[in-house]
């Protein structure tokens, strides 16, 4: 689980936007604004049934984290949370 669904710099932040990106996701927002301190980002390759394989990319630890629980969801309101 990437912990940037729960950071008050969620919808500003530079690392987020990047993941976005890989994911192939809607960005909430075009023009970030905040560079996080040392984000370390965490990389997984998965089997889907061995037809295809996935990157999955999570933030896992940044020294900006400032918790704010539920942000993404309270901006994206009724979508899924990015897991
Ligand atoms: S945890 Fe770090 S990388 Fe993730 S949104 Fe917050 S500041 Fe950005």
């Amino acid at each position: 689980m990437c912990i940037c669904v729960n950071c008050r710099w969620v919808d500003r932040c530079k690392t987020y936007h990047s993941v976005e990106r890989q994911h192939g996701a809607k960005h909430l927002t075009l023009n970030p604004d905040f560079d996080p301190k040392e984000p370390i980002i965490h990389v997984s390759l998965i089997d889907k049934e061995q037809i295809s394989t996935e990157i999955e990319w999570d933030v896992q630890a940044c020294k900006s984290f400032c918790l704010d629980h539920g942000r993404w969801l309270r901006l994206r309101p009724n979508e899924k949370v990015p897991s």
